[in-house]
């Protein structure tokens, strides 16, 4: 028998029985099963990571994990769990090594290839290291200054409550080795958009542009940043005072990154529900997604995602059926294009949807609430917002943002509510190998839970004048 099957099974027990002592209304009786419930967020979080661990999208990997995403989500009693397959183009790491060779001694760098990387070819490559002190920096410089020569991109993130350091330092990934690329560099190493200092690099996907011929393109850990930085510095005091060409003083890397393209592969969105009584009443969206980057097992990106909205409808249907259909998507592929949202969006964009709501930002607590929601709703965030405020949770400045998976929807006007996340130390785990169970802050991730909880039942029950 599965651990979370036991402990699910054990939790429907105390919860018939809070369930048939009770009169209240739907609110707080799913508040209380969630706060009396297994940890069940949690017990999602365990057994995926445990039984499946890393799991890139498109690979046998995720495969397995819809497989067992399907089996749990029928034996935890959502209803019409369902498997929606499509194609996408899949990207694999290699094997990946980096070293500053001169014109010190040779020492090796901590590096992750950035998705979509080109190889470097078996041997590797060398060449010199062209510094750049941001991602603004590299894209107001000439050409010359980057043909033929290694970028490096520094800018160390800082954290953030919000994480919205991550649209501006990101940049460095998202799009700076396409910047690279078009300039003429044969290869890109960023620091790693992270705010921890582990020797631990932080991968992530990163896009060129059609008909722009892909580069090499690693992320080094903070800490081997540094390290080049300061050899940089040190190279560049010796150099001649005409300062540049690749003179014996510059400073040389060896790049090694073999990754290849699989062309296209099988991914799959995940689908549950929990029927509502009324058929005629539009659904409410809950989105996480189920595919991680291949260097941790994904807990907190974003296992935890999945076990937050998954626990908050078990704790809504267990607590006596809702007005709305709650459905539930495990997106399949959201790491590297968002190719699960988009898959959703095309076979159901078309359908009208109550809100969509999206957890994908770890597991740490809910600090504040942000609405995109029709003027006749303005009864229903008062309602939400005050049933949430007791646990610590202030209202934000509108409107809600969605998310990746949901972004789709609400961009064609489906209303939405982002329960905000607090990301102090989200970027230290994001994308690497420390993104693992034991990171998940159990008392963190309840709260989360309860703050869902309480806002999806008062949702699930909102009348058709307030919702689409
Ligand atoms: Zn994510
Ligand atoms: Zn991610």
């Amino acid at each position: 028998m599965k651990i979370i099957g036991r402990a699910i099974r054990l939790f429907a027990l105390s919860a018939a029985a809070i369930v048939s002592t009770t009169t209240l209304a739907a609110e707080p009786v799913a508040a209380e099963l969630a706060q009396q419930g297994q940890d069940l967020a949690w017990w999602i979080v365990e057994d995926l990571t445990t039984e499946i661990g890393p799991r890139q999208a498109a690979t046998e990997a995720e495969a397995a994990a819809r497989t067992w995403a399907v089996q749990r989500l029928r034996e935890m009693g959502f209803q019409n769990v369902r498997e929606e397959k499509f194609k996408m183009p899949t990207w694999v790491r290699g094997e990946e090594q980096a070293s500053l060779i001169g014109p010190f001694h040779p020492q090796k760098l901590a590096i992750a290839a950035l998705g979509n990387s080109a190889p470097t070819g078996p041997k590797g490559i060398e060449g010199e290291v062209v510094y750049f002190a941001s991602f603004d920096a590299l894209q107001a410089a000439p050409d010359r200054a980057v043909k033929g020569k290694i970028v490096f991109i520094d800018h160390k993130m800082a954290p953030t409550q919000d994480g919205s350091g991550y649209g501006t330092y990101g940049r460095g990934r998202f799009t700076g080795p396409n910047v690279a690329a078009k300039k003429g560099a044969i290869a890109i190493v960023i620091r790693s958009i992270g705010t921890d200092s582990h020797r631990n690099p932080h991968t992530g996907v990163t896009n060129f542009d059609t008909g722009v011929k892909p580069i090499p393109a690693g992320a080094l850990s903070n800490p081997d940043a540094d390290q080049l930085v300061r050899q940089w510095t040190r190279a560049q005091a010796m150099r001649p005072a005409s300062g540049h060409g690749d003179t014996p003083e510059a400073l040389r890397m060896k790049l090694l990154l073999t990754p290849r393209n699989l062309g296209q592969q099988t991914s799959g969105n995940v689908i549950a529900e929990v029927p509502g009584s009324d058929p005629a009443a539009s659904p409410i969206i809950l989105a996480c997604h189920l595919d991680s980057w291949d260097l941790g097992t994904g807990a907190i990106d974003d296992a935890a995602g999945c076990g937050i909205i998954t626990a908050a409808a078990k704790y809504v249907m267990m607590a006596g059926q809702p007005r709305r259909t709650i459905r539930i998507l495990w997106a399949g592929a959201e790491e590297v294009g968002v190719f699960g949202g988009k898959a959703y969006f095309n076979a159901y964009g078309k359908e009208k949807h109550a809100v969509a709501m999206e957890s994908d930002f770890g597991a740490d607590r809910v600090w504040r609430v942000d609405f995109k929601l029709p003027d006749s709703a303005k009864s229903l965030t008062d309602r939400i917002s005050a049933a949430i405020a007791s646990y610590g949770v202030v209202r934000g400045k509108d409107p809600a943002g969605g998310g990746a998976d949901i972004g789709a929807l609400v961009a064609a006007g489906v209303p939405a509510i982002d329960f905000a996340q607090d990301g102090t130390r989200y970027f230290d785990l994001h994308h690497t190998p420390d993104d693992t169970l034991d990171k998940i802050d159990p008392v963190q991730l309840r709260q989360n839970v309860m703050v869902w909880t309480t806002a999806l039942a008062i949702l699930a029950d909102s009348s058709d004048t307030e919702l689409p």
